[in-house]
């Protein structure tokens, strides 16, 4: 992993007189971070709307105008400048006028929620220090480190007193100080973005701490953040997992006819992910084993296809069909047909109880034979023509096997390679993965026969592989002393299936 992976998202929020703004500019500046200057964006925008006469307390003019606002920090030459709508207003926003104005604006719901999805945007690759007073609880809630800093209101009140005499202000100290007790109360009873400490924040006291003190602490908490880090545990998806194809045609079919409003069917599961069927479900789609009892609406076939005859019922029952098998099943069915048709006698190698394999012997009436293996071709009948077709998933070597045996059988062959290689590429890439890991997780269907034979083929491999149909399987105990995981699924899982279990680890990593 690189230093790129460990940049974090950095939030400090307190009271005012704190210190926050000072320390986030040298914690950014040390760690080659960007500071997110969120006081300066608000200053941005109550420039803007100044500019363009919004007045902020016509809500539909501001909600308007937060649509379309646009305020970056951008970096020239090791400066952050302000820029708002394409314009640099860096030098323009630090007035008295703007700092009046900009109280009001950002007390404004659009201009917060407008501002937090900047300020979100800027932090999403890490790598960046915010301080305000809601930045842990609302702009970042899940910040990498969170820190609340705060000092005694004297000491805040003493630190605020030396700035504004040092401004040339007359003020004394105990007015000083009540003003920032005002700010509190009035900071914390906010009702919008009210200053809070996260559950999750560390604390830190500055009364009487120096500057370099309180940074030397905070770097303290990064260093352990970025070595907890380090020590996490690695989560290796494999690049093909997932839908194939075929598969993912059928789905996006299936979906595409749900939201029609018509009776649909499909003639079986439309593939084998009990998620995906449940969902088809509930949008209406329900799964029939056979056409018996439907005399109207649409019938989806699934990607590994029927039978022929199956499909001369719909037809005859004037049912609308959708056609979802997968065009490399269609292919086999075809070649079956074509060579029946021309004489051969059909060999077809693959799983005779397979539903795919069935739907492709049907194209081939009674002159097709199946064969799992080379040995079985030895007790086939004796034929002067052989065609030979495979089921989309089997290996190529048992092909192979198959071809020889009927070479040695004489006569004429005539083989056409219907494998698909999508089941291949994904145990091949599994197979690889379970040997860099030290714990496999395999998600899909357990009625899905690919992601099964995935499970077989990784745990011949790895000894800790799980197959798992969904993240709320995931027992933590499994990745006790685990640096690095590997996640495949079969062709017949859905991403987002997916996606919940690489978070549900990811979830398990941080709390670990
Ligand atoms: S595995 Fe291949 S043949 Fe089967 S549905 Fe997927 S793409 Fe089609």
């Amino acid at each position: 992993m690189n230093e790129r992976e460990h940049r974090l998202v950095i939030a400090i929020d307190g009271p005012s007189g704190a210190g926050k703004s000072t320390l986030a500019a040298r914690l950014a500046k040390r760690l080659s971070y960007v500071q997110i200057d969120t006081g300066a964006m608000y200053r941005a925008v109550a420039f803007l709307m100044h500019s363009a006469c919004v007045d902020p307390d016509d809500t539909i003019a501001v909600e308007r105008f937060c649509e379309v606002v646009d305020v970056r920090l951008e970096d020239a030459n090791g400066v952050q400048r302000v820029v708002a709508n394409g314009q640099d207003v860096t030098s323009q926003i630090r007035t008295p006028e703007m700092s009046l104005l900009t109280s009001r604006v950002s007390a404004l719901k659009p201009v917060r929620e407008a501002m937090m999805r900047a300020q979100r945007a800027m932090g999403s690759a890490g790598g960046v220090v915010l301080e305000g007073r809601d930045i842990g609880t609302v702009v970042f809630p899940d910040a990498d480190l969170k820190f609340f800093l705060s000092a005694s209101l004297e000491e805040r009140g003493r630190r605020r007193y030396a700035e504004l005499i040092g401004k040339g202000e007359q003020v004394s100290l105990e007015e000083t100080i009540a003003a920032v007790a005002l700010r509190d109360e009035q900071d914390s009873k906010r009702d919008l973005a009210p200053l809070r400490q996260a559950d999750d924040a560390i604390a830190i006291d500055s009364s009487g701490m120096c500057i370099e003190d309180v940074l030397e602490k905070m770097e303290g908490y990064i260093r352990q953040k970025r070595q907890d880090r380090k020590n996490r545990m690695k989560v290796i998806l494999a690049k093909r997992a997932g839908f194939c194809f075929g598969v993912k045609r059928a789905t996006q079919m299936a979906f595409e006819a749900a939201v029609m409003d018509k009776k649909t069917y499909t003639l079986g599961p439309i593939i084998h992910s009990p998620q995906v069927v449940n969902k088809l479900e509930e949008m209406g789609v329900r799964v029939i084993k056979d056409l018996e009892t439907m005399e109207s609406g649409t019938i989806i076939i699934r990607s590994h296809g029927v039978a022929s005859e199956e499909i001369t019922e719909a037809m005859e029952k004037n049912l609308e069909i959708i056609d979802a098998t997968c065009p490399f099943v269609k292919k086999a069915q075809e070649h079956v047909k074509s060579l029946s048709e021309a004489g051969y006698g059909v060999v077809v190698v693959g799983d005779a109880d397979h539903p795919e394999v069935q739907g492709i012997v049907s194209y081939g009436g009674d002159k097709v034979d199946v064969v799992g293996s080379g040995d079985e071709v030895k007790k086939l009948p004796k034929m002067n023509k052989i065609g030979i077709v495979a089921q989309t998933t089997q290996s190529f070597e048992n092909l192979k096997n198959v071809v020889s045996e009927c070479l040695l059988r004489g006569g004429e062959i005539r083989v056409f390679n219907t494998i698909c290689d999508a089941t291949a590429v994904r145990q091949e890439e599994a197979k690889e993965l379970a040997c860099q890991v030290d714990c496999m997780l395999v998600v899909g269907g357990y009625n899905s026969a690919n992601t099964r034979r995935l499970s077989e083929v990784c745990a011949e491999l790895q000894t800790r592989t799980h197959h798992i149909e969904t993240a709320a399987e995931i027992d933590p105990v499994w990745f006790d002393g685990v640096e690095r995981v590997g996640v495949t699924a079969g062709a017949s899982t859905p991403k987002c299936i997916i996606d919940e279990v690489v978070s549900r680890i990811e979830e398990i990593n941080k709390s670990h």
